[in-house]
């Protein structure tokens, strides 16, 4: 028998799959590869992928953040779908990263109160902020926050993004060394275990 608590995991480890097949489209289209999607009643209601990474010259994108995407995708389906009443605290928010700030900030005034995420964010992952310390809204949001669904798959992807030569966003960065040095743990702690 299955018991409830490997019911939910299994359940977010099958939405984090759709918000990896986000990110592998980022990936695909050179850009930095988070994907996020958005669950209302086990129906997908919103998706967003990062854009605006991956040009090298032009100064790179710090607002379309996948998960902001995904929150504009978001505000359109309440807008304009008339099959469901999509209530937003009942939704949950997956990541493929940690959101940054900026995300967490915009989530917590979306009303959405559950996020799940893959791969933590030591350089820029905004959801370990203290909320007792900030004005209401943030610190009565009631926000739950699941780190580490799917994590080796999501960090695989952004191994990948980061040992590309062309890659120019996040070069020599924490979040570049944090991410290769946690790929190669991985890598041997799986080599150790096929012995
Ligand atoms: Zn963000």
């Amino acid at each position: 028998m299955t018991c409830l608590k490997d019911r939910y995991c299994k359940k977010d480890e099958h939405y984090m799959g759709l918000a990896l097949a986000e990110a592998s489209k980022a990936f695909d289209q050179g850009e930095f590869p988070v994907g996020c999607v958005i669950i209302f009643n086990n129906t997908l209601v919103a998706s967003g992928s990062r854009r605006g990474t991956a040009s090298l010259e032009k100064y790179p994108s710090e607002i379309y953040h996948a998960e902001i995407r995904a929150l504009q995708n978001f505000e359109n389906s309440i807008a304009d779908r008339t099959d469901i009443n999509i209530i937003p605290e009942k939704c949950t928010l997956y990541s493929t990263m940690e959101p940054c700030l900026m995300c967490f900030g915009a989530i917590i005034l979306s009303g959405i109160k559950h996020i799940v995420y893959a791969f933590e964010d030591p350089m820029g992952g905004g959801t370990s902020c203290d909320l007792e310390q900030l004005s209401p809204l943030y610190r009565e949001s009631d926000i739950r926050v699941v780190p580490h669904i799917l994590r080796d798959e999501s960090l695989e992807l952004f191994a990948r993004f980061f040992s590309k030569k062309d890659n120019a966003y996040w070069k020599n960065s924490l979040l570049e060394e944090y991410t290769l040095k946690q790929a190669k743990i991985v890598k041997s702690l799986l080599d150790e275990t096929s012995k």
